[in-house]
């Protein structure tokens, strides 16, 4: 059996990578997504283990110690990292892996594993992110600011990763995102 491999899926916060993912995983047994841990605290409807394992600082950095994290970055004030196990069990299962995260988290699973591909997501424009950013109603005016402010940062790094797909029609974006995949298996 073929190992699986890595796909970085990353892009602004509220560009809508976890709706392409979720469609895209629903859609093929054989591509999954990693489910990260984060210090953050769950937003309404959120299930521990399911969105998220949401740990506390002091659990975070205890299994960053004992080397239980992939790749770990810190993110609007929080920390978030992909857990080692299940991405190398699914992998040595024939699965390719889904990481959905931020830019600093991509480039480091890109530098330290050369096979995987970057698959960077860009909003249709700049008002239709901050639109969707807005429309979450979870964060505050000054967390929403600040998560503008990283997008402008993220966008500027699209160039690290192989590939970019417009999240226009949600059908199209994962469309494209399938067709990277299936072309990427040997
Ligand atoms: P949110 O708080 O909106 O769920 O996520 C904020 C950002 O953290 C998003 O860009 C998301 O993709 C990213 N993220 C989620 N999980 C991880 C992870 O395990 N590692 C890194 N580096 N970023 C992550």
């Amino acid at each position: 059996m073929n190992k699986g491999k890595i796909y970085v899926i990353s892009g602004p916060s509220g560009v809508g990578k976890g709706t392409i993912v979720k469609a895209l995983t629903a859609a093929y047994d054989d591509i999954r997504v990693s489910v990260s841990a984060t210090t953050r605290s769950p937003r309404e409807g959120e299930i521990n283990g399911e969105s998220y394992f949401f740990l506390t600082r002091e659990e975070f950095e205890q299994t960053a110690a004992n080397d239980g994290f992939i790749e770990h970055a810190e993110y609007c004030g929080n920390c978030y990292g992909t857990p080692k196990k299940p991405v190398y069990d699914m992998l040595e299962n024939g699965i390719d892996v889904i990481l959905e995260i931020e830019v600093q988290g991509g480039v480091q699973v890109m530098d330290k594993f050369p096979e995987a591909k970057g698959i960077f997501i860009l909003p249709p424009s700049m008002k239709s992110l901050e639109k969707r950013l807005r429309g979450r109603q979870s964060e505050t005016e000054e967390a929403i600011m600040r998560r503008l402010e990283t997008a402008r940062y993220e966008l500027s790094q699209i160039g690290k990763y192989d590939y970019f797909v417009v999240n226009g029609p949600l059908e199209q974006a994962v469309a494209d995102v399938a067709d990277i995949i299936i072309k990427n298996r040997d």
